[in-house]
């Protein structure tokens, strides 16, 4: 039986100056499955659309971000293993440090995953009928949960996303008075709570408060293997990703050593992808260090870390015998340090399937490509035509 993995390098494309960092790595592998099989352009969101990670993963795994994005709380809330309910409202979360109503460190003072996970013991509460959850993850980051009935997303971030006074929690539709009301209550709690929390006493910078941002209501969804008819798994390191793997109702593999970037353990991520293939028709590979230095504008960064995809994780997937198809979720051009609307080379490559005259991957090499320029909605179709688990439209 046929199976495929897809792997999405986060960031992937670029642009030229006067190369791209694609066009300057060194990466055998990964022209040789050029060279042996079929190249093109993806735009994974529409063409020229700006897409953030998050709607660029849900469009290339079929579900249209238009109709399904929920926002960004929910999907990290998920991607922490937090379990989540139909009309849950979930947040992203991070402690800072706030003196005298401003917030002087979104970071609370650099603080440690560790301090960070006995503070958050004291964050899970009840405010009226509303319960409140609370996780901490790496560092300074959580996610916050609210269950309770009458809740709505529709609400202003307390995060003020720089150094300022911390931003009271607004409804932006009357339907959300009840949870402005609840994000302000208990950002009023954690505060009183975190100033008294012993871990807090000796600190510099104390965690003594935790700032919101990126509501959404979670909604359950019809899991991948009943659209699309196939197994999947996702081997990623960042919460984002599993996150929105879980969303969608793939199995997501912990895979340790795995960090979400640039220090991550290719090796160990590749093992987790032969060993996931033996029982899932898909493994979806998430890499995410091409995006951070991209965002860092490290051209001699991003080319690295191409590099070590290449001599460290392609080698292994090739060998596997699945159909590949290798692509990135946007580009981050070095020079805007930002996600661009840039389309992202393709490429796939399957025993036995068709190939183009392309001999490398990168930008201008993939334009010329048998693929053409594909959408993002294009992806689940072409890696079910691979793996010949498509089902045929008309009789
Ligand atoms: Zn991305
Ligand atoms: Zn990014």
């Amino acid at each position: 039986m046929k199976k495929a993995i897809l792997l999405i390098i986060d960031g992937l494309g670029d642009l030229p100056t006067p190369k791209t960092p694609l066009q300057a790595a060194k990466k055998p592998n990964l022209d040789k499955l050029a060279k042996q099989g079929m190249t093109g352009l993806l735009s994974p969101v529409g063409n020229y659309v700006v897409p953030g990670s998050d709607t660029s993963h849900l469009q290339i795994l079929g579900y249209d971000p238009r109709q399904f994005y929920c926002g960004r709380g929910p999907l990290e809330a998920l991607g922490l293993g937090m379990a989540l309910r139909d009309g849950d409202v979930a947040f992203r979360a991070n402690f800072a440090t706030v003196e005298n109503g401003k917030v002087t460190d979104r970071r609370a003072g650099r603080i440690d995953t560790k301090t960070a996970a006995a503070l958050a013991k004291n964050l899970s509460m009840k405010i009226e009928d509303v319960e409140v959850i609370f996780q901490s993850s790496v560092e300074h980051r959580g996610a916050l949960i609210l269950r309770g009935l009458g809740l709505n997303p529709m609400v202003s971030p307390t995060d003020p996303h720089s150094l300022g006074p911390l931003q009271a929690c607004r409804p932006l539709t009357p339907a959300a008075m009840k949870t402005a009301q609840v994000v302000n209550a208990f950002t009023r709690l954690a505060m009183e709570r975190l100033s008294k929390a012993p871990e807090n006493q000796k600190r510099q910078k104390p965690a003594n408060t935790v700032l919101l941002r990126g509501a959404g209501m979670y909604r359950r969804m019809l899991p991948f293997n009943m659209s699309f008819g196939v197994n999947a798994a996702c081997v990623a390191g960042g919460a984002l990703y599993k996150g929105v793997a879980r969303y969608v109702g793939m199995d997501v593999l912990d895979v340790p050593g795995a960090t979400g970037d640039r220090n991550t353990d290719l090796k160990a991520k590749a093992n987790a992808t032969v060993k996931a293939l033996s029982n899932h028709d898909l493994v979806m590979v998430h890499v995410k260090g091409c995006d951070s230095a991209g965002h860092d504008g490290d051209f001699a960064g991003k080319k690295k870390m191409l590099e070590r995809i290449d001599r460290e994780l392609i080698p292994s997937l090739a060998k596997t015998g699945a159909c590949l198809v290798i692509t990135g979720d946007h580009s981050t051009p070095v020079s805007r340090k930002a996600h661009s609307g840039h389309p992202v080379p393709i490429l796939v490559y399957g025993k036995g399937e068709r190939t183009d005259l392309v001999k490398r991957f990168d930008e201008l090499s993939c334009m010329q490509g048998g693929l053409g320029h594909l959408h993002g909605r294009d992806i689940m179709p072409l890696i079910l035509n691979l793996i010949e688990k498509a089902e045929k439209y008309g009789s």
